[in-house]
């Protein structure tokens, strides 16, 4: 190999030889998913796995959550943490494989599978090159993350409330997700927006019911809410067309009877913006908007902006700089992609970064087989076994970058 130092080479070469181990993790999982909050053999097999590494591990940490912290042999460097989550959807998976989910209706379409059998991978090889490290390792396994219904906390929040990111506090923490819009292969990261995240909103518009011979007795709420849904877009259509942003009302229900004119429409929608600030303004613009129209048919509503908050996830800049400079020199040019503009998803990495600095990245999954080409949460998603080496080793390089006692920050 060729200007690699000794510990890139041996991690390298670790993560090569650690990938079948990975993938049979992978299936083994995607065999067993489990909903949100109900990640029991998962979180147990994490656990097992990590106290055979010799890393400390608590359990029951946000419910189901599992924390392994390694301390490095070499004392009083950076605490970091890498994250990955291990619920799956409710949804039939139809992967036809031997590993498809033997639980029905329940599947690993978003990849949390093979994110957690990555960073098992990524801690068996941080135990074993932990002398040539500074500082502290903490593997978060976060529970529930999907869906999470709006009266309900996810997992991250438990986690964090129950202390996942104290003792020691974490310096910087990093998470995965892995994508079929990229080759296995590959990691894609960029500083500041990564995910939009999804702001799930409702309104209710209250007309005046009336027969619909007689239309002056009435307020017709449906027409009211047309017209909403129709201004909305024009909304959109004045936003920055450098932003990433999806404004859509999803659901749509009102009215009972065909000779009556509806007195409550009741809509939801999900509203993603690239950038905070647009973000911040919309709660104002959409009342202000939703309120002339009402007004101007004599009709009222009700506005909720915060059915869901799903701020965006943020990356930051300077450790994001040192990790694509790990990874280049690791993994090489071709591999690090950097992302031009940030997706229109969501996660619950927002929760982790809002704390603490870190990045959220993304790691291609796709190859020439079409079974890997799926997108995320379609019911046939399935991933690249080339998927798993680079995943574990861009964990452990990144880890190397900023911990190695030799070139630490
Ligand atoms: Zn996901």
């Amino acid at each position: 190999m060729g200007n690699f130092t000794h510990t890139q080479e041996r991690i390298l070469k670790s993560a090569e030889n650690i990938a079948p181990w990975v993938q049979m993790l992978r299936e083994d999982f995607h065999r067993h998913p489990e909903l949100r909050f109900e990640e029991h053999r998962t979180s147990e097999i994490c656990a097992l796995e990590l106290e055979k590494m010799g890393i400390s591990v608590q359990r029951g940490v946000g419910q189901t959550g599992v924390v392994g912290t390694l301390e490095c042999v070499g004392g009083d460097g950076p605490v970091l943490a890498f994250r990955a989550e291990m619920d799956a959807l409710a949804i039939q998976d139809l992967c036809g494989t031997s590993y498809q989910s033997k639980n029905n209706g329940v599947a690993h379409l978003c990849g949390h599978d093979g994110h957690v059998a990555t960073l098992l991978g990524a801690a068996k090889i941080l135990g074993e090159i932990q002398k040539t490290l500074t500082g502290t390792i903490k593997f978060i396994f976060e529970p529930s993350e999907e869906a999470v219904p709006p009266d309900e906390i996810c997992g991250a929040e438990a986690m964090i409330s129950d202390g996942a990111l104290e003792n020691p506090d974490v310096d910087a923490i990093f998470g995965a997700h892995f994508y079929p819009d990229w080759k296995a292969g590959t990691v894609a990261l960029k500083p500041g927006t990564v995910f939009s995240g999804n702001d799930v909103v409702r309104l209710t518009v209250h007309g005046q019911e009336s027969h619909a011979a007689v239309p002056h007795r009435g307020v017709d709420a449906i027409y009211v809410a047309s017209q909403i849904v129709t201004a909305t877009q024009g909304l959109a259509a004045h936003l920055d067309i450098n932003e990433a942003v999806s404004v859509h009302w999803t659901t749509i229900n009102g009215g009972r009877l065909h000779n009556l004119i509806a007195s409550e429409v009741v809509l939801e929608g999900s509203f993603r913006f690239s950038n905070e600030s647009l973000r911040e303004s919309m709660p104002t613009k959409i009342d202000q908007l939703v309120r002339g129209i009402c007004d101007a048919f004599g009709a009222t509503y009700d506005l909720d902006f915060n059915v869901r908050p799903m701020p965006a996830v943020i990356s930051s800049p300077k450790e994001v700089r040192t990790m694509r400079q790990a990874l280049i020199d690791g993994l090489g040019e071709d591999a690090v992609i950097d992302m031009k503009q940030p997706r229109l998803a969501a996660d619950t990495m927002f929760h982790w970064l809002h704390r603490t600095n870190g990045v959220f990245y993304m790691v291609g999954t796709s190859d020439s087989n079409p079974a890997t080409q799926y997108p995320s949460h379609h019911q046939k998603f399935d991933i690249s076994p080339d998927t798993y080496s680079t995943a574990v080793a861009a964990i452990a390089l990144t880890a190397d970058r900023f911990m190695n006692r030799m070139e630490s920050m």
